[in-house]
């Protein structure tokens, strides 16, 4: 793992000490004139919205389906600015959209998913941003790769881009899930320890892919402390063009504005921080113990792989795997543990004792001592 050197203005990105959490808004696309201004001017008498969003040109899983308005969206966006005084913000896939986007008095820029997954797509991107000084988002790839997501928000870094955050809208997953696009918010919160000072935005918008769940998913990006959310808005959104079924109207986004919890990260009271670090405490004293459990779990792996060994026995029984996960699962249940939690957890311990047991049933074979009779 190679350490990430990024050089983020945090102080200047969008002045976001002061305006903590940051809320862009605006459109999946840029659809029409009206469309723009309408959802424009709602979103700013909110006055909650820090910026404006509408997609330009749009990257479209399929073809054949509406791919954007393109460069003549973009007077339509100034317009609204105009309008409002609100910052526009576009995406951006190649150094066409850069330039004509900052020719088209563009704002704020963002790299969407799909391209942060194509590093010559991202470089194409910071080659056309070289000189210039504006805030660029970088959304997460569509895999969950956090080095491809560090990767590009370097690339875009290395061009000279200062005033850098990045956006989580949640991973491609095959399998069918509650969300369109899966949080693992591991993945950010890993970001976040690995790029100390980078503003990290929430998209709950692509994560949830339906306006139902946007609520939860948005409270849990604030209770993440995420800086921000960029949430999609517009005026009709049944007769959105793209993205209809995830698009909140302007009031609807004001409802949710105001229904979220904003927690601070720390607290003055001090009776508050002293029951806090006695929580931590007990944390600490549990984590270590858990630590020395699985620690003692590994040995008995290990001494169940010189037995297997010593009778040429596979590493993995399925019948007793299959035990494994359904009595851990029954009991997790019992105790309250979700069974994503509970099989993701026996998964990994599982690998480890693996590990160790393979270890174990293969070491020393070159070692050997030679076979009766085997030349010299
Ligand atoms: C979008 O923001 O409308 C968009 C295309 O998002 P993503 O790149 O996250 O799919
Ligand atoms: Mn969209």
């Amino acid at each position: 793992m190679m350490e990430a050197h990024l050089f983020v203005d945090q102080e200047r990105f969008l002045g976001l000490k002061a305006r903590r959490p940051l809320i862009f808004a605006g459109p999946c696309s840029a659809e029409s004139e009206e469309q723009v201004m309408a959802t424009a001017k709602e979103l700013a008498a909110l006055k909650r919205v820090q910026a404006f969003r509408a997609g330009v040109w749009k990257p479209r899983t399929r073809p054949s389906t509406f791919e954007g308005m393109g460069t003549p969206a973009l007077a339509w966006l100034r317009a609204a600015s105009e309008a409002t005084g609100l910052p526009t913000m576009v995406e951006v896939a190649n150094s066409r959209h850069v330039d004509q986007a900052l020719a088209g008095g563009v704002n704020i820029l963002w790299v969407g998913a799909r391209t942060t997954a194509n590093p010559f797509a991202v470089q194409d991107v910071a080659d056309a941003l070289v000189g210039v000084d504006i805030p660029v988002l970088v959304k997460n790839p569509v895999n969950p790769e956090l080095e491809l997501w560090i990767g590009a928000l370097e690339r875009i870094n290395k061009a000279g881009i200062r005033q850098l955050g990045a956006i989580h809208r949640g991973f491609s997953t095959f399998e069918q899930t509650q969300y369109r696009n899966k949080p693992n918010w591991e993945i950010p919160i890993e970001l976040k320890r690995r790029v100390p000072g980078l503003p990290l935005i929430c998209d709950p918008s692509h994560i949830c892919g339906r306006t139902e769940i946007l609520q939860s998913v948005s409270q849990t990006a604030m209770d993440l402390n995420f800086d921000g959310l960029m949430i999609e808005s517009h005026i009709n959104p049944r007769q959105a063009l793209s993205d209809a079924r995830q698009q909140l109207t302007p009031a609807e986004t004001g409802t949710l504005l105001e229904h979220l919890v904003f927690r601070k990260e720390t607290t003055d009271n001090v009776l508050m921080r002293t029951t806090l670090e006695e929580l931590r405490e007990r944390i600490d004293k549990i984590d270590h113990e858990i630590l020395g459990i699985l620690a003692e779990r590994m040995t008995v792996a290990e001494r169940i792989g010189t037995y297997k060994k010593q009778n040429n026995v596979t590493i993995l029984q399925s019948s007793r795997w299959d035990e494994i996960v359904r009595t851990r699962l029954e009991e997790g249940k019992q105790k309250h543990l979700t069974n994503e939690f509970v099989l993701r957890l026996f998964e990994i311990i599982h690998q480890e004792s693996i590990f160790h047991q393979s270890k174990i049933m293969n070491e020393e074979v070159e070692e050997r001592e030679p076979e009766p009779g085997a030349g010299g």
